[in-house]
């Protein structure tokens, strides 16, 4: 297939935006026009505030500076998440889940064995906060920027004005020559062969070669028109509604590089620090608490009861995915395409590897029927897998506190996590080997499994004194190290006020 001519996006969210840029960065030197519709009556979701390491290749592939974007978008860095709450057996409860890098390569090790000890039934300290050096950053507002910069970087994410980011993207796409046109699509003209053209409000009509469907949880192209199916991860994911509330921060306050994914009562509760403010928000089931109770708890933890003049924006998720990402000539991107709920903040993440895995598959050439099918079977599996771990977040939860936490205790499990969880649960079995023989890393490398798997204590077996023959990695001195390590990196708001 040839590179198509005429790229049509519609949408003008984070999807659609990235989608446009990406497109314009690979084949506008080689041919492609690209044409972005928005509406200016429908808007965008306006939320989903963090990212995953992949926004970092996604500026930097752009050749956008940290210092161009992160500023307009009040971005702050991101090393990691923190989940409190989400267990009730532990004396700790909370873990962190850190982005980690070669950096952490020793320590890591060092990580994985003690917990295989631990699955043993030894008495070990698994808590992944003493074994990795973002985890340690994160605890001492440290940015993962180094004081003295070397060539080889952290992996890190952001978190950013969702909004502000659309727009960013925005003006730098017009600049770039990418087309623009505000309306809102009316009639989409399409026969067996996919779509044509889209015909706006004002009536005029916009054809093209390429339709890449930005339309958010309308899917107006893929699922509407298509009819391509949904495949819906409602029975594995129970929650489908958030509230989001934003807070101010104080200027004295020191912003933290991570976000915070605390449980509550029937959902759980983020925060996110921009510069400017906090993003807050609420994912719950509609099942086990109502709207206005979800908005009274979130208020309520986030200690604005009294502050009827900050507003809340309650928003339903439909959780899933559609079977065919690509179909004909519409490429799904982004809320379209699906939505695996936010708390590992990988929606980002997805659009982006959709559309490079687009380009890359258009570009090696072939039969489009021949590329369709494993280009599918790709994108669904990375979805899949995100839900997996996702899923793995809300069965491993040992809270008795409410029918939520039981329910998510006793909901359908994806095949696979039932295999990981078992083998986990073995003592004798090479975990290792069994995520990679069950094709498991395909977004959550081995240290995210022991981290999730550790951090919500999941051990079955009872800990029993650790005996000398058993050579185990000394926790104290770990974590020794990953303190001294974080001193070489600079304060976040240092890092900030100097990107
Ligand atoms: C509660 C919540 C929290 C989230 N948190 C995160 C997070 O932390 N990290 C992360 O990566 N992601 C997160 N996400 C997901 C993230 O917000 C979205 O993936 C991202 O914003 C992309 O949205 P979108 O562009 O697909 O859709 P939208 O933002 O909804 O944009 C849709 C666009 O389509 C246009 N449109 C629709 N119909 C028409 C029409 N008929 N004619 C013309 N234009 C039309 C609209 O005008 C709009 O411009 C979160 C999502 C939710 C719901």
């Amino acid at each position: 297939m040839a590179i198509p001519k005429r790229i049509v996006v519609l949408g003008g969210g984070s999807a659609g935006w990235m989608a446009a840029s990406l497109l314009h960065h690979s084949w506008a030197n080689k041919g492609a026009e690209i044409t972005l519709i928005e509406s200016d009556i429908i808007g965008v979701v306006g939320v989903g505030e963090g990212s995953t390491p992949s926004l970092k290749y996604f500026f930097e592939k752009l050749q956008i500076a940290e210092n161009e974007w992160m500023p307009f978008c009040n971005a702050t860095y991101k090393c990691g998440i923190s989940f409190p709450d989400w267990t009730s057996h532990l004396d700790e409860n909370e873990y962190f889940h850190p982005f980690y890098s070669d950096h952490d390569w020793k320590t890591g090790q060092a990580f994985i064995h003690n917990c295989n000890v631990r699955r043993q039934g030894f008495d070990i300290e698994t808590r992944p906060n003493h074994y990795w050096l973002q985890a340690k950053l994160a605890k001492n507002n440290l940015s993962p920027k180094l004081k003295q910069p070397q060539n080889k970087e952290l992996d890190y994410g952001y978190h950013f004005d969702s909004q502000k980011l659309g727009e960013f993207l925005k003006n730098r796409a017009i600049k770039l020559g990418i087309k623009h046109i505000i309306g809102t699509v009316e009639v989409v003209n399409n026969d067996d062969e996919g779509v044509h053209s889209l015909t706006l409000n004002c009536g005029k009509t916009i054809a093209g070669d390429l339709f890449i469907d930005a339309t958010g949880f309308a899917s107006l192209l893929l699922q509407k028109t298509l009819k391509v199916p949904f495949i819906s991860y409602k029975d594995y994911l129970l929650n489908d509604s958030a509230i989001a509330i934003p807070t101010e921060t104080r200027t004295d306050d020191d912003i933290s590089p991570q976000t915070v994914s605390r449980a509550l009562s029937a959902g759980w509760a983020w925060t996110i620090p921009l510069r400017n403010r906090n993003g807050n928000g609420y994912v719950y089931s509609s099942k086990y608490i109502s709207p206005e109770d979800a908005e009274a708890e979130l208020r309520a933890y986030l200690g604005i009861s009294d502050r009827h003049d900050i507003k809340a924006r309650h928003i339903k998720m439909r959780l899933g995915r559609v079977a065919k990402h690509w179909h004909l000539n519409v490429l799904g991107v982004g809320l379209s395409q699906g939505f695996i709920e936010p708390l590992e903040a990988t929606a980002l993440s997805c659009i982006q590897y959709t559309v490079e895995h687009f380009i890359e598959t258009i570009e090696k050439g072939g039969d489009v029927s021949a590329l369709q099918e494993p280009f599918n079977q790709q994108i669904n599996t990375v979805y899949d897998a995100i839900r997996d771990y996702i899923s793995a977040h809300y069965r491993l939860n040992t809270r008795i506190d409410s029918d939520y936490w039981l329910a998510n205790r006793e909901a359908d499990s994806p095949e696979k996590l039932i295999k990981i969880l078992s083998a986990w649960d073995d003592p004798a079995s090479q975990f290792e080997s069994t995520l990679k023989r069950l094709n498991a890393e395909v977004m959550y490398f081995s240290p995210s499994w022991y981290c999730l798997l550790a951090g919500k204590g999941r051990f079955k077996h009872k800990a029993q004194t650790l005996s000398s023959s058993i050579k185990t990695a000394n926790v104290a001195d770990i974590d020794n190290y990953c303190e001294q390590q974080a001193t070489h990196f600079k304060p976040h708001h240092q890092a900030l006020s100097n990107d």
